[in-house]
């Protein structure tokens, strides 16, 4: 069931992106060859709380970390820890805010120092096909025309579309309904109605699109390690388009 937000409703999820925008902010400033994990998570962990807000992913079914911290050809929901930047990596960001009980949920793909023009590459169509995805989100359209903008941006640069791992609606609860694949044919699945709150997330790889998860049970790697990037929205249907609502592009500025 699609649970959909009243503009108030709507106004409390953009406060908690708004936090979740300056965490990701906080993040930018402290990438380096040589930080960990462990301490990128610590700094959001102690920033989302001092805002009165909570990091959303803590605890999730167990999950240690305040953020996912994903480097190189882990595509999501890598445990933050005593991985340690390097120079030429990429790493996947996924932060969650929880402020009042709602909840906003976006990530940004960093390079440390220098990365390859692969990696250059990989990062800007992903991040361009979040944007193609996210015009796509207008009263009256469905959920397959956002699917379908990312796979035709992203493999029309050669990239692979990680099929096993969705977007998904969000509120009160950080997944819900409708599942929000990236790859199909447009005009197919739930019409997009004004008030749902969707959080999109292509998942794009270097690559072949499988994917495995790892022994910890959380980690998700390429099957063929390519690299992999990874962006997100927490997006509004509005009956004037599109509202993002963890406008994290704004703070950090032009695609990387
Ligand atoms: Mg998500």
């Amino acid at each position: 069931m699609i649970i959909k937000k009243t503009p108030e409703e709507i106004d409390k999820i953009a406060a908690a992106g708004e936090i979740h925008s300056r965490a990701m902010q906080l993040v930018a400033g402290k990438i380096a060859a040589g930080v960990t994990t462990g301490e990128l998570d610590e700094s959001v962990e102690r920033f989302i709380r001092s805002q009165g807000a909570e990091p959303s992913f803590k605890g999730y079914n167990g999950f240690s970390g305040s953020i996912c911290a994903s480097p190189n050809s882990m595509v999501v929901h890598g445990i933050p820890g005593a991985y340690t930047l390097a120079d030429g990596d990429i790493l996947s960001v996924d932060i969650g805010v929880t402020l009042d009980g709602w909840v906003a949920d976006a990530a940004v793909t960093f390079p440390v120092g220098e990365v390859t023009v692969e990696a250059e590459s990989l990062m800007a169509v992903t991040e361009a096909s979040l944007f193609d995805a996210v015009d796509q989100v207008q009263v009256g359209g469905r959920i397959g025309d956002i699917s379908h903008a990312v796979q035709i941006c992203a493999e029309a640069d050669g990239f692979g579309v990680v099929r096993t791992l969705v977007g998904h609606g969000v509120g009160r609860s950080m997944h819900e309904d409708p599942q929000i694949p990236n790859f199909g044919p447009a005009g197919r699945g739930p019409k997009l109605e004004e008030g749902m709150v969707l959080a999109i997330e292509p998942m794009i790889t270097a690559g072949a699109h499988e994917v495995r998860i790892a022994p910890d049970g959380w980690s998700i790697f390429t099957v063929d390690g390519s690299l992999s990037a990874h962006f997100e929205f927490t997006v509004a249907v509005t009956a004037d388009g599109p509202r993002i609502l963890t406008p994290w592009h704004e703070l950090l500025g032009a695609p990387q």
